[in-house]
């Protein structure tokens, strides 16, 4: 999708500071990170939201997750995965993506 700026860094458009990548699938390093490890993780294609996802599309985003927590080495340490669905869960970029949080205590609270 022209002005989404996930599809763009998809594209390579702009440049961004991809961890895995594999057919479907593309996860980079957050430019605001929450955290010592935060990762997002999406579609190639576009989809909006969680709201719009088929099963077959998270099923290969959770294949990824569970190969990205090994490769940083986060998978015995734990870590959360979040996604954001509309305005009041703070979703500010359109395309369906995950946050993978990691690499310290994380706060209690997810809200
Ligand atoms: P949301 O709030 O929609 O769940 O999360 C969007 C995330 O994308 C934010 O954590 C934000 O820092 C990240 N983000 C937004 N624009 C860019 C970008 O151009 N490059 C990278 N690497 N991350 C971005
Ligand atoms: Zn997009």
């Amino acid at each position: 999708m022209e002005d989404c700026i996930f599809c763009k860094i998809i594209k390579k458009e702009i440049p961004s500071d991809i961890v895995y990548q594999d057919e479907n699938v593309i996860a980079f390093k957050d430019i605001n990170p929450q955290a010592p490890i935060h990762i997002i993780v999406i579609p190639k294609i576009h989809i909006k939201s969680v709201l719009e996802a088929d099963k077959e599309t998270i099923g290969m985003i959770f294949q990824a997750i569970n190969k990205i927590a090994n490769q940083e080495k986060i998978e015995k340490t734990g870590f959360r995965v979040i996604t954001n669905c509309g305005k009041n869960a703070g979703q500010t970029v359109e395309h369906l993506h995950f946050h993978i949080l990691a690499g310290r205590e994380l706060d209690e609270k997810i809200c």
